[in-house]
């Protein structure tokens, strides 16, 4: 569309934000010129500058918010339009929930082809949190120096290596802050110095810190830039970190390469035990709120392990419940992780096989299963789209239903087609990008299966991310 009008760089323009983007833009137009403003809420009037101008489209940046929003909130951290974390965190929950069930629907229309009367059919109610702050239970914190040569630990930037100093971000535990301030202040008084990106010297690279929301379990993980196995002083150290509540594991992770890969492959542990544990419990009910079996992790260092526990028990109670298991049914649970899945689904199927690139994430998996006493459950190790055909074309393996919960990038070609061969009667897709989630459907669709529910469950309030379940049929 030519608009007759021509902004340019530094511009500076009024416009009301009408819409909202897939990584939480606001966007609004004047005179037909598309405006896309970072930090910006639907409903807001603001003033914004011009950074970036295309033919039809800008790229604008929030000068002032001349009238706010009635979806606008005060958020919590006061450096959430810096912090690459949260994008949305501006926007009163409620509208957060909202514009996460649309992002999905439209993803599903646009990508995927699905009619919007069908949508509105099969899709459930998004799953909103009850708390949407202090919901994580593990945080990275990368340690480095301000402009004085001052010590600091806190969250890079958006899209840049630039550390904002903050201990107490508002998604993390209570803990974060203090476990962070006795390691800067020991580092200080030991003149232990942090890690430098752009030279490769210094010693501490990151802090990882985890918490066992159902244990109270805290461990805490330095990631240094040596091959020594002790930490300066660390006796010291390790006596005031054991006054926080909950410390059960202080190790150190060697990372001596120069890359952004935050841990290495080796952790040793200086004090207490090497794993800490947690419960992920079966939810029932309509609002998930009944509390019925739970499964037992052990969670190294270097495990993955869900960031949202609280939210993860209700996404991974509803994929069971797509599943719909009698007792007699064998379940394939692909992208299988740690097996957490396959795990929930152990209890109430004949038989689960889970598969999984990462090794170590299978031998927690097995480990878990042991410690659960679980039997029922058999781990392969290696690409989906390599393992899958394989033992489809050498062993005929079957399958009454699969899951799959496959990493942004979706699902590979290989591997839907192999499901596909396999004929089962259900398939349960949980997804964390509904955009390659929505191209997998119609694949999966246009090879006979039915979509039949779908339900977004938010597992990162504040940001734009959303997790998706989804149950499809095979069509008879
Ligand atoms: N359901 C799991 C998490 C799945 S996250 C849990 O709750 O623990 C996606 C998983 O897919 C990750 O563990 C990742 O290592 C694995 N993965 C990524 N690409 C893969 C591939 N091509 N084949 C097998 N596993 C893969």
């Amino acid at each position: 569309m030519d608009t007759g009008m021509e902004y340019k760089k530094n511009d500076i323009l009024t416009v009301t934000i009408e819409d909202i983007g897939n990584d939480g833009e606001g966007i609004g137009k004047v005179d037909g010129y598309t405006l896309f403003v970072k930090d910006a809420v639907i409903g807001d009037t603001v003033r914004c500058k011009i950074m970036k101008a295309k033919k039809n489209y800008a790229y604008g940046k929030l000068e002032e918010i001349l009238v706010p929003s009635g979806i606008r909130v005060t958020p919590l951290c006061k450096f959430h339009r810096q912090c690459g974390g949260c994008q949305i965190q501006a926007m009163d929950y409620e509208a957060q929930l909202s514009f996460k069930q649309k992002k999905v629907k439209n993803n599903l229309m646009r990508i995927g082809g699905f009619q919007e009367a069908f949508l509105e059919e099969v899709m459930e109610p998004i799953v909103g949190m009850e708390n949407a702050y202090h919901y994580r239970n593990k945080a990275q914190f990368p340690v480095g120096t301000d402009k004085e040569g001052k010590l600091i630990t806190g969250f890079y930037a958006g899209r840049t290596h630039d550390i904002i100093a903050n201990t107490d971000c508002v998604l993390g535990v209570e803990e974060n802050k203090e476990i962070l301030e006795t390691i800067l202040r020991h580092m200080e008084k030991h003149h232990v110095p942090a890690y430098d990106e752009k030279t490769g010297t210094g010693l501490v690279r990151h802090v990882l810190i985890r918490k066992g929301f159902a244990s109270g379990e805290i461990m805490v993980c330095l990631v240094v830039n040596s091959e020594g196995k002790r930490f300066p002083a660390q006796d010291e150290l390790i006596e005031a970190l054991v006054k926080i509540s909950g410390m059960t594991s202080v190790s150190v992770n060697i990372n001596t390469a120069r890359t952004n890969v935050i841990m290495g492959d080796e952790v040793y542990t200086l004090w207490g035990k090497d794993k800490i544990s947690d419960t992920i419990h079966v939810r029932e009910g309509e609002d998930f709120s009944l509390t019925n079996r739970g499964i037992v992790f052990h969670i190294s260092p270097l495990s993955f392990y869900q960031v949202n526990p609280v939210q993860t028990e209700k996404l991974y109670s509803l994929a069971l419940d797509y599943v719909g298991l009698t007792g007699t049914e064998t379940v394939w649970d692909l992208y299988c992780g740690i097996g957490t899945i396959s795990l929930f689904l152990a209890g109430a199927a004949k038989k689960v096989y889970g598969v999984e690139a990462i090794p170590q994430a299978i031998e927690d998996a097995r480990e878990n299963a042991a410690y659960n006493g679980i039997k029922n459950a058999e781990f392969y190790v290696g690409k989906v789209e390599e393992v899958l055909p394989e033992l489809y074309s050498k062993e005929g393996i079957r399958a009454d239903v699969i899951v799959v919960d496959p990493p942004r990038k979706g699902c590979d070609g290989e591997c839907l087609e192999t499901m596909l061969k396999m004929r089962p009667e259900r398939i349960v897709y949980v997804s964390c990008d509904s955009a390659t989630l929505a191209r997998d459907l119609r694949v999966l669709c246009d090879g006979g299966y039915e979509v039949r529910r779908v339900r977004a469950v938010d597992q990162f309030g504040g940001s734009v991310h959303v997790e998706v379940a989804c149950c499809l049929s095979r069509m008879k």
